[in-house]
């Protein structure tokens, strides 16, 4: 049986970024992918938006990670020359119910450590995007969009280059874990019947990520949560939307509202929705809900023209809350955690994954190598 040292599951962004920064301490590095390309799941069917870390419970490993990342990010990018900008983002309050969830929304960043949120009246706003309808709004200026697909090969051309190795087309069919010393190894088997032994492995399997983790023989499944997904789809407008930030309505229970992004071409698309289903591989966009879409945007933008919306592309939320419940942290387990030395589950790595996947590397790292500090 072959062996190495550290095996991460899963080539999306989080585990390009986590075999990134464990290649880079030295560590000997195998990345295995179940598709023929890199970052096709989640990591590819988002909005590439750089969040703020502005919504999420203080103390909680979203918003540290999200804060923490969203620096790290933006200066991975610059270092790396991936294609990003910080154009900013208006939260707008769109009745007078909604002008006090704003200040509510600014403590909520304030003890996340964001600071840079600025209150605008309707006026302030609008002389920002003309073309906004809103009683008051918030201006977070280092929000930003990201290139998804470029920060993923930077990320893979570090890996590579301090000597970690990926494999694609390589689905990773049944993990068994050993309690124990560390010189236990963990052994994994492929669905071409291959079989590896390692010391460590880090779970980043995304969409399937709980069902991996429920499947390890040797670890106590009591401990890991439900897995629910929440489809989020997208429409994108034909023609030139009027505005050149980012524009967000006051969030909803399961995400973050019918959303303005621009994509760094300039084009605008609105969404993602939330639809709860039961299949994280049906990835259609049902052209019908377009029709709850014209509503919502023209609540921020009631010039939106018919006809204008066209069905574009889905992504599917790995939530591990489900319907009608708070939303769940990242769960991030590791040996302190499930007892089994050098095993790292990411669990739940739903937004801002994308933005918080440097920090969540340099998070399982420190979990991997508890003498650091
Ligand atoms: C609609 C939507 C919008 C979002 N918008 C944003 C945003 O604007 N900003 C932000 O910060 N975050 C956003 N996110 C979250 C972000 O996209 C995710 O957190 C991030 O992409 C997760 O990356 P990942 O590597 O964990 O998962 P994935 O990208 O899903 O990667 C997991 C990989 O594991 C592979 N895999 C699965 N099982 C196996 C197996 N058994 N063997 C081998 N390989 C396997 C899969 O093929 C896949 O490539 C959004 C998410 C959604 C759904």
């Amino acid at each position: 049986m072959d062996r190495v040292d550290t095996v991460i599951v899963g080539a999306g962004v989080v585990g390009l970024a986590v075999g990134r920064a464990l290649a880079l301490s030295g560590r000997e590095v195998l990345v295995l992918e179940s598709e023929n390309a890199i970052g096709t799941g989640t990591s590819s069917r988002n909005s590439e938006v750089i969040h703020a870390g502005i919504y999420y419970a203080a103390g909680s490993l979203k918003a540290r990670l999200c804060v923490q990342g969203k620096e790290q990010l933006y200066a991975y990018c610059v270092e790396r020359g991936v294609v990003h900008q910080r154009l900013g983002k208006l939260i707008v309050a769109t009745s007078a119910q909604q002008v006090g969830a704003l200040e509510g929304i600014v403590a909520k960043a304030r003890a996340n450590g964001v600071h840079d949120l600025q209150t605008l009246s309707a006026a302030q706003a609008r002389a920002l995007e003309p073309a906004l309808a809103c009683e008051a709004a918030l201006l977070s200026p280092s929000t930003g969009v990201v290139d998804s697909h470029g920060l993923m090969l930077a990320l893979l051309g570090d890996l590579e280059n301090a000597g970690g190795l990926l494999a694609l087309v390589s689905p990773v069919q049944s993990i068994a874990v050993k309690q124990g010393p560390p010189s236990h190894p963990n052994v994994l088997r492929t669905e071409d019947g291959t079989e590896l032994a390692c010391r460590e492995l880090v779970n980043a399997a995304g969409l399937n990520a709980v069902e991996l983790a429920r499947a390890m023989q040797g670890l106590d499944a009591a401990a890991l949560p439900q897995a629910h997904f929440a489809k989020g789809n997208y429409f994108t407008l034909a023609g030139k939307a009027p505005f050149s930030r980012l524009i967000y309505p006051v969030p909803e229970a399961a995400g973050l509202g019918v959303h303005l992004t621009l994509d760094l071409g300039g084009q605008a698309k609105f969404g993602p929705d939330v639809q709860w289903v039961t299949d994280p591989s049906d990835l259609t966009v049902d052209p019908s809900r377009g029709e709850a879409f014209y509503s919502e945007v023209r609540r921020y933008w009631p010039e939106l023209p018919d006809g204008t919306l066209r069905a574009s592309y889905a992504g599917i939320r790995p939530k591990i809350s489900g319907p009608g419940e708070a939303a769940a942290d990242f769960l991030i387990q590791g040996p302190a955690d499930h007892g089994v030395p050098g095993l790292v589950n990411l669990l739940g790595i739903e937004s801002p994954g994308l933005t918080s996947s440097l920090a969540i590397a340099q998070h399982v790292e420190r979990l991997l190598s508890p003498t650091q500090p």
